[in-house]
């Protein structure tokens, strides 16, 4: 029988030598994960029963075709929730932290203590989720419109806990903003690659759902139909946050202004990236 040792370094140099970057790193999750304890290499002369060798071993033949972690993990975290993943749905990524930090922060400002909040492109239900979890008395809502996205959304509202408001339904859709009634923050992460990012993806990315990818030739297709449709829904006063690409928020910034927005404020994510945007619907002046 082979022992854990032995394994990881057959697994882990497999793997390195076929071009996974984080060779060590995958293997190590996937040793968590298939022998159940975080430390797996602390007992290195433990031998690995046969069904968890061959459970291990299918998994790095996967990861080696090119299949991301995540998917093969089936679970990954966020803000320290876990969220389910696999074929059909956007891993959640860590850039995505920054528009949480946003959310928060903008509620404790402006002491929305029951803030109405809705997460277009909710995809895995990350942000809304987390907001909800965050927030607790906040009353979140998110729509999403893939079937298999769907799916995850409702396994992640339930295994965390979170009461939100699931809404199957196109974000470009006119009736469904016009049908959801008004929000305090209006937050979104769209697909914001561009056409030629589409045609150099990576191999992982590439088993991620275009749709969740591919927003357009420059990019930045969901943001210009979004904020004016959006916007009717916002109340006067109330904000809308969006995630999007490397370079993109000047563009971004002029799609907003030019949509009557003010207050434009961007955020780094952890990578030093101008990565969000919190932007706030002008006060109507009853005078
Ligand atoms: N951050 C993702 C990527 O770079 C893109 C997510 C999106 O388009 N919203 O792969």
């Amino acid at each position: 029988m082979v022992s854990v040792g032995e394994l990881y370094r057959e697994c882990s140099t497999e793997m390195s030598v076929s071009g996974i970057v984080d060779a060590e790193f995958d293997t190590l999750c996937i040793f968590q994960d298939c022998l159940g304890d975080k430390n797996p290499l602390f007992r290195p002369l433990e031998a690995v029963h046969a069904d968890t060798e061959k459970r291990i071993r299918s998994m790095v033949a996967r990861r080696i075709s090119g299949e991301p972690l995540q998917y093969i993990l089936g679970e990954w975290e966020f803000w320290g929730y876990p969220f389910k993943v696999g074929e059909g749905v956007l891993i959640p990524r860590p850039d995505t932290e920054t528009l949480i930090d946003d959310v928060i922060r903008l509620c404790r400002e402006n002491k929305l203590a029951a803030p109405r909040i809705i997460d277009l492109c909710s995809g895995s239900g990350c942000i809304a989720v987390t907001l909800k979890k965050e927030l607790p008395s906040a009353d979140v809502a998110a729509v999403e419109l893939s079937q298999k996205a769907l799916g995850y959304l409702r396994q992640n509202a339930e295994l965390n806990d979170a009461d939100i408001n699931i809404v199957a339904g196109d974000v470009l859709s006119r009736e469904l903003a016009e049908s959801l009634g008004s929000f305090d923050i209006i937050v979104s992460n769209p697909p914001y690659l561009t056409a030629e990012e589409m045609n150099n993806l990576q191999t992982e990315v590439r088993r991620e759902p275009e749709m969740a990818l591919a927003g357009g030739n420059d990019g930045l297709d969901f943001y210009r139909a979004l904020t004016p449709l959006w916007k009717k829904a916002l109340r006067s006063g109330g904000w809308l946050c969006y995630e999007f690409g490397m370079g993109q928020h000047d563009e971004i910034g002029n799609i907003l202004a030019g949509n009557g927005f003010v207050n434009i404020n961007f955020s780094r994510d952890l990578g030093g990236i101008v990565r969000t945007v919190c932007a706030q619907k002008q006060e109507e002046n009853n005078g």
